[in-house]
């Protein structure tokens, strides 16, 4: 076979050469160590905590070693293709700090645009780049055409399919497949030159030098050093349309754009070996891999799924709807990524995460568990350590897009809310009352008159005679200007005018002497300024709402009561 000749056939108008590509691509030159990563996702809908979570290790890797991060467009499958999804996980992603040094980003009208010398950096926009390849692989007799019509392929897919209903013979399929790779690969230069010459479409398939019978040693930097079997299917490199597979598109582009870590999911191991022969017949330095591990999630019954589109938590604009701050989300993805994470945040409370050694060595091989609790966990503590501007800022803005009621108040006067969120903030053991903003409206909302309620059912273990006469008292002695222990004093002397324990200590050696305690005392208080059980320090929440209103209160319970 002259494939010199195939080449001219198949590929009539490719003028350029590999060396060609290579000039214009030259290597990058980056200081000793840089990595330089990508996120290649397909845009094919919204971006998945899957997905964040091996671009968030692509984006560590690379700027923690002054390498770069690019983003790839793989939108090599048009039918699958979602209008605007590329737009909307760039900036889906910025949230979540992966900022992208390079790639298909957006310009200022917000559309994707290119950004660097190694584009075009959608695939759709590649197709010259690969036909160069393509076309010197069949000059090496590395790739032949396979002239199989859509149709017949199609009719093949729905044959494989049946068969795989009726779980038949795998090695059978796959004999048969290999059959029909084998016939191909004899066709003659009259064939092709008929089919051309008819307008038959063709796909590209690798001529596969591999036996599967024989193992060949790769590397992952998670998994260690692995043993898989040759690739010996001819696998396709070009569409019937010239459009790329993943496979090759893989290769051609992470060798020019200087890809040197391959982060991606570990769906794509079993392609490895195809890669590798990929990479060799090419001629490319093999990039190194990881190969990341789906994230599991627990079931009902306590067992490991997978954490599959649909489940919450899946989508990563579930987490802005419900409110999480993207600080607490990426604070969490790192304690799932290093297992060391906790121990440097618990020494290094203030650093921002990017400061964390991140480390290859510390992750999980297995996989890792995504689970809420854990998140509300690292969440709480993260917005504890944010000061009162950040929260109130972080509440408004959630607020204004999801409960805009709420918004409105928060935004009408935002010093007042600023007060309320400084309740507890700071020192060594901030309040850790919020997970999510959305808990801001519970835990607060009494501070706004529109938002008061009162919560039902506290009274019924007390005498409301004792109830009211605490609040009256409490009117009778109430000044604004009252330190915290004359405040705690007068609530004291309440406690104990109406057969309360003023002492704690006293109350709990013989709870049968009193009615109860200056706890109970308090709590009819608190039930009536916040009209809840749980709130804030009382002192410090009278001081906010004002003598006025804290007065208004008081009295309106007592009325209630009558
Ligand atoms: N487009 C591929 C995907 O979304 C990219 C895999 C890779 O990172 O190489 O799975």
């Amino acid at each position: 076979m002259d494939y010199n000749h195939l080449a001219d056939l198949l590929f009539p108008d490719v003028t350029e050469t590999p060396a060609d590509m290579e000039a214009r691509y030259p290597a990058r030159q980056l200081p000793e160590g840089a990595k330089v990563t990508r996120f290649a996702p397909s845009p094919t809908g919204f971006v998945h905590f899957g997905g964040l979570f091996p671009t968030t290790v692509a984006e560590r890797l690379s700027h923690q070693s002054g390498g770069v991060l690019f983003l790839r467009i793989e939108d090599t499958d048009a039918k699958r293709e979602v209008p605007g999804a590329a737009e909307g996980l760039i900036k889906t992603l910025a949230r979540y700090g992966i900022h992208f040094d390079e790639g298909a980003i957006l310009d200022s009208e917000g559309k994707v645009a290119d950004h660097g010398d190694y584009g075009p950096y959608k695939q759709s926009l590649r197709g010259p780049i690969y036909h160069v390849f393509a076309k010197q692989l069949v000059r090496e007799g590395k790739a032949y055409p396979c002239f199989t019509t859509e149709e017949e392929l199609e009719e093949l897919q729905q044959v494989n399919k049946k068969e795989e209903l009726k779980n038949t013979d795998w090695e059978a399929q796959a004999a048969s497949r290999r059959a029909e790779m084998l016939k191909s690969r004899e066709i003659t230069l009259e064939e092709v030159e008929a089919h051309l010459r008819a307008g038959d479409p063709f796909v590209l398939r690798i001529l596969s030098d591999g036996d599967g019978e024989k193992r060949v040693k790769a590397t992952d930097l998670i998994k260690g050093n692995l043993d898989i079997p040759e690739n010996d299917e001819d696998f396709v490199l070009l569409k019937s349309d010239g459009i790329p597979t993943y496979h090759f598109a893989h290769a051609v582009d992470d060798h020019l754009m200087g890809t040197t870590h391959v982060i991606r999911g570990e769906e794509w191991l079993p392609s490895l070996a195809k890669h590798l022969q990929l990479f060799r017949y090419l001629g490319f330095k093999l990039p190194k891999y990881m190969h990341i591990a789906q994230i599991m999630r627990l079931d009902e019954n306590g067992n490991k799924k997978k954490l599959s589109k649909r489940d919450m938590g899946a989508n990563m604009d579930d987490y802005t709807r419900m409110g999480y701050s993207p600080e607490a989300v990426c604070e969490y993805v790192m304690t799932l990524l290093n297992s060391n994470y906790e121990e440097w945040r618990m020494q290094n409370p203030d650093k921002p995460y990017t400061d964390f050694p991140f480390n290859i060595k510390k992750m999980s091989v297995s996989g890792c568990l995504f689970d809420f609790d854990k998140l509300n966990d690292v969440s709480k503590n993260v917005l504890s350590r944010m000061d009162a501007a950040q929260v109130t800022a972080g509440v408004t803005d959630w607020a204004q897009q999801f409960d805009p009621e709420f918004g409105a108040l928060l935004a009408r006067d935002s010093a007042y809310a600023e007060q309320i969120f400084a309740i507890g903030r700071g020192g060594k053991k901030p309040r850790k009352d919020l997970a999510t903003w959305a808990d801001a409206k519970p835990y607060m909302g009494f501070f706004y008159d529109e938002l008061f309620a009162l919560e039902e059912g506290y009274d019924e273990k007390f005498d409301r005679a004792d109830i009211k006469a605490t609040l009256a008292r409490f009117l009778e002695s109430y000044d604004e200007a009252d330190e915290m222990t004359v405040w705690f004093d007068k609530v004291k002397d309440i406690a104990r005018s109406l057969g309360y324990a003023d002492d704690m200590k006293a109350y709990k050696a013989d709870p049968t002497a009193f009615k109860g305690s200056v706890a109970d005392i308090s709590m009819f208080l608190r039930v009536a300024v916040t009209g809840k059980q749980n709130a804030p320090d009382l002192y410090t929440v009278m001081h906010i709402l004002g003598r006025e209103r804290t007065e208004a209160r008081i009295k309106a319970m007592i009325e209630r009561i009558g």
